[in-house]
């Protein structure tokens, strides 16, 4: 075993691993990448299909956001924030604030949102903390400005007081990071459920999971579940039951939080057409915030396919259903996925709440050591640039059909049970038995399995569960798509006919 993988066993405690499975065996230890590939210390290569873990967008050792960094090396890695401006930060937070106030193509949109536009920027370090920025902001702002007409107990009783406690709504299933807040505003159990004593209570709303929603009357076919489901939209109906009886209560909802298009760590679950327009219009009708987590979804990760008439294709989820929210939480490929760096992007209304003299104490008090970090900084102007070019909105467009296109060599696999593609982002989930779309269950170890038989095919990825995930960069060839692919049907061959058939 080599010196970095004895350490490693001796030292590192990972994220979200049984630690006793890994001290098991020889860790893969990674030395280098290019492009769409990672070699290990002896000189194996792997196909990095889940892009480390859902952030890089151009590949590693893209020259650009190499010279871009090294640039800014020579000027200095980081400054504080904390009493300081600086260039790449400055000019970052103007460059994400156009992209973000871009719709696909809605004219009648500019005029509704002109007052709803993203016009701040307030920068953290990961998705975690850039929830937990909106989610302070969204429930300071609502406690401010929210009157509340107090009891009858009250000797002021009518007079306007601040609303003692805003409560949020996200969405089953949801998942917006481990920080304490973002923990609250998530609803999976097993992650969760240990820290509950920690938590502030937030409420949750089913998320249109059309695979398996109680509500989809359509047998299972070989084709996405969005495509041939039939309902009436009632999981809609149940986010106007949910905003109308917490109005009852007096206290409506002060923000809901969603991931748009796609709920990822949930388990890749996509929203069809008009869902989060409808959900967000409902939301808005009772008065409530609007606070969008594209920590995965951003960056265009899910849009290209869009009609491209020049390289200022929306980046954003968001965008394509002209939703406009009042907090847009950004992170993992903001840098191209080089460097830990996230933004929380809101509007000019939040940001007067905190206005006021200094004595009146309104400021945000919030922040990180790293805040605006200029290194982070370089690689995002450098990755948004790459991103905005027609070359990479050409490439996005073209990468998503291959994988779209080859995705279709898996239906004929029995224990495939639902195929859902939203743009370059893929959950493959894995049944017992498609026709009756029993699960496999956590003791099966079905999505580690096919994950580790895939790996030895050189191609890495994570499973959620039993959902299998590819998320390619965006620089990705179509040879490379293909092996991605192929790697996935021989594991899943191999791990449940092959076996099955021996036993
Ligand atoms: N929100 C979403 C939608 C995520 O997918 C994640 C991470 N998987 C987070 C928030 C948290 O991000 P981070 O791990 O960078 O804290």
């Amino acid at each position: 075993m080599n010196q970095s993988a004895q350490l490693d066993r001796r030292f590192v405690w990972h994220p979200f691993t049984q630690m006793r499975d890994w001290l098991k065996r020889e860790p893969l230890v990674i030395a280098e990448g290019r492009g769409a590939v990672l070699r290990d210390l002896r000189g194996r290569e792997y196909l990095d299909a889940n892009a480390s873990i859902w952030t890089n967008l151009h590949g590693h050792n893209h020259p650009k956001i190499n010279a871009a960094i090294r640039r800014q090396l020579k000027k200095i890695a980081h400054s504080s924030a904390l009493g300081f401006a600086n260039e790449p930060a400055s000019l970052l937070a103007s460059k994400l604030i156009a992209a973000s106030n871009k719709s696909a193509g809605n004219a009648n949109l500019k005029s509704q949102i002109s007052n709803l536009k993203l016009k701040k920027v307030f920068f953290s370090d990961d998705g975690s903390t850039a929830m937990e920025v909106a989610l302070k902001l969204a429930y300071e702002f609502t406690r401010r400005t929210r009157g509340r007409t107090v009891g009858r107990a009250s000797p002021r009783a009518g007079s306007s007081v601040a609303s003692p406690h805003p409560k949020f709504l996200s969405l089953d299933g949801a998942y917006h990071g481990d920080t304490v807040g973002a923990v609250s505003a998530g609803h999976i159990d097993l992650f969760h459920k240990a820290y509950s004593g920690l938590l502030f209570k937030t409420d949750k709303v089913m998320s249109p999971y059309c695979y398996r929603c109680p509500f989809n009357r359509a047998k299972p076919e070989r084709a996405d579940a969005r495509d041939y489901r039939k309902c009436r939209f009632e999981c809609v109906g149940l986010v106007e039951k949910k905003f109308a009886a917490q109005k009852k209560k007096g206290n409506p909802y002060a923000a809901f939080v969603f991931e748009p298009l796609m709920q990822g760590s949930a388990g890749m679950i996509p929203q069809p057409k008009t869902w989060l327009k409808q959900v967000s219009d409902i939301a808005r009708g009772h008065g409530a915030l609007l606070i969008a987590d594209e920590v995965m979804t951003g960056f265009g990760r899910t849009n290209s396919q869009l009609k491209i008439k020049n390289s200022k294709l929306p980046l954003f989820a968001c965008q394509q259903e002209n939703v406009q929210p009042d907090f847009l939480c950004l992170a993992k490929g903001m840098t191209g996925g080089y460097l830990p760096m996230a933004a929380t992007l809101t509007t000019q209304n939040i940001f007067d709440a905190f206005l006021g003299d200094y004595e009146e104490f309104k400021t945000f008090f919030h922040g990180h050591s790293f805040t605006g970090n200029q290194l982070g900084a370089s690689a995002a102007l450098a990755s948004l640039e790459i991103l905005q070019s027609p070359a990479s909105a050409l490439a996005r467009k073209n990468l998503e059909n291959v994988l779209r296109n080859e995705l279709q060599s898996l239906w004929p696999l029995p224990h495939v049970g639902d195929i859902r593609q939203v743009g370059l982002i893929a959950g493959i989930e894995l049944v017992r038995n498609w026709r009756t779309r029993e699960p496999y269950e956590l003791r099966d170890r079905a999505g580690i399995r096919v994950c580790e038989t895939m790996a030895k095919r050189g191609v890495l990825t994570r499973p959620i569960g039993n959902v299998i995930v590819l998320m390619p960069p965006y620089c990705t060839t179509t040879a490379q798509m293909q092996k991605m692919i192929r790697a996935l049907r021989e594991a899943v061959t191999e791990v449940f006919i092959e076996t099955r058939s021996t036993r």
